[in-house]
C-alpha cells in the first residue's frame, strides 16, 4: 500500500458515505471518492458548507451527491435508522461509510475536565458512530464489498496528558472497529478498519495546536491515497487494522 495510487474509476458504481463532509478531511474524502466515481452522501451540521462541496462535485461533472444535515451530538437511533431508509429507497445500496466528523473538546488535565463537554465529546466521536452504523449494517451487509472506516488518532492508541475525552472517545472508536471486524469476519463481506490521518492542516488541528505554522503539515488532500484505498476495493481482504494514513501502511497490532 505504500506509495498507492488510486486508479481513476476505483470508486466507480459504488455509494459513499462521509460524515463531516463539509470541512477539513471528510470534505477532502468526499472530493476524492466523487473524483473517483463514486456517489457521495455528504453527511454533516452545517449545511451552507456542505452544499459547496455539493457544488464543487458537480461543477466538475462528477456522479450527482447527496447532502444529509444532522447534528451528531443529538442523534437518536430513529434518526439513523430513517437515513438508512433514505439511502437505501434512493440507492439502493451502500458500499462504504467513513466516519470522520469529529470534535476534539478541551485539552486540560483530567482533574479540571468539564463533565458536560466530556458528555459532548464521547456522543460525537463515539456514541455517533456506533448508532450510525448499527443502522447502516444490513444495508452495508448488502453490499458485494463493503468498507466501515472509524477515524483515530495517536492519543487513541496511547493515552496522552490534557487529551482527556477525545483520547477516551478515540481509544474507544480503535476498540469497536476491532470488535465489529471480530464479528463480521467470515460472516459477510463487511470490512472494518480505522484510519489516524495523522497531524494534517484542519481547523481541529489549528485549535489544539495554536503556535504552529499550518504550512509544516500535510494538506488533507494529500493524505486521500490511503483513504482511497481503505474505502475502495484495493482494500479487500484487510480488516481489524488501524493504518496511518501518511504512512501509508497498516501497522501490524
Ligand atoms: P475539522 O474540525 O476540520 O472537521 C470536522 C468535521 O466534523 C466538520 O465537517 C464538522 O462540521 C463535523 N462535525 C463536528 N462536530 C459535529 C457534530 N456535532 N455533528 C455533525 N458534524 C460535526 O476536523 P478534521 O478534518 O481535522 O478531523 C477529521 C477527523 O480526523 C476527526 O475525527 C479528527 O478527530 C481526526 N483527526 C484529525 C487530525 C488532524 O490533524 N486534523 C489528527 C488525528 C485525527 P462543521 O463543518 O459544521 O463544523
Amino acid at each position: 500500500m505504500k506509495n498507492y495510487q488510486a486508479r481513476p474509476d476505483l470508486m466507480r458504481d459504488r455509494v459513499i458515505l462521509v460524515t463531516g463532509a463539509s470541512d477539513g478531511i471528510g470534505r477532502a474524502a468526499a472530493l476524492a471518492c466523487a473524483a473517483h466515481g463514486a456517489t457521495v452522501i455528504l453527511q454533516g451540521r452545517t449545511l451552507a458548507k456542505l452544499e459547496q462541496v455539493y457544488d464543487a462535485i458537480e461543477a466538475a461533472g462528477q456522479p450527482q451527491p447527496a447532502i444529509v444535515t444532522q447534528e451528531l451530538s443529538t442523534g437518536t437511533p430513529a434518526d439513523y435508522r430513517q437515513l438508512a431508509d433514505t439511502i437505501e429507497s434512493e440507492f439502493g445500496r451502500l458500499d462504504g461509510v467513513l466516519h470522520n466528523a469529529g470534535v476534539l473538546g478541551d485539552i486540560t488535565p483530567l482533574e479540571m475536565y468539564d463533565p458536560d463537554t466530556w458528555d459532548f465529546v464521547l456522543r460525537v466521536n463515539l456514541r455517533a458512530p456506533f448508532l450510525l452504523t448499527q443502522a447502516l449494517l444490513p444495508l452495508l451487509k448488502q453490499s458485494p464489498d463493503a468498507s466501515v472506516v472509524f477515524t483515530t488518532s495517536s492519543v487513541g492508541r496511547r493515552g496522552r496528558a490534557f487529551w482527556g475525552a477525545y483520547a477516551v472517545s478515540k481509544a474507544g472508536v480503535e476498540n469497536m472497529s476491532q470488535l465489529l471486524a471480530d464479528e463480521l469476519r467470515n460472516t459477510s463481506n463487511v470490512r472494518v478498519n480505522c484510519i489516524n490521518p495523522g497531524a494534517t492542516r484542519t481547523a481541529m488541528r489549528a485549535s489544539a495546536y495554536p503556535g504552529e505554522d499550518p504550512m509544516s503539515l500535510k494538506a488533507p488532500a494529500d493524505i486521500m491515497p490511503a483513504y482511497l484505498w481503505l474505502l475502495g476495493p484495493d482494500s479487500r481482504g484487510t480488516s481489524g487494522e488501524s493504518i496511518d494514513a501518511q504512512d501509508r501502511a497498516p501497522t501490524v497490532s
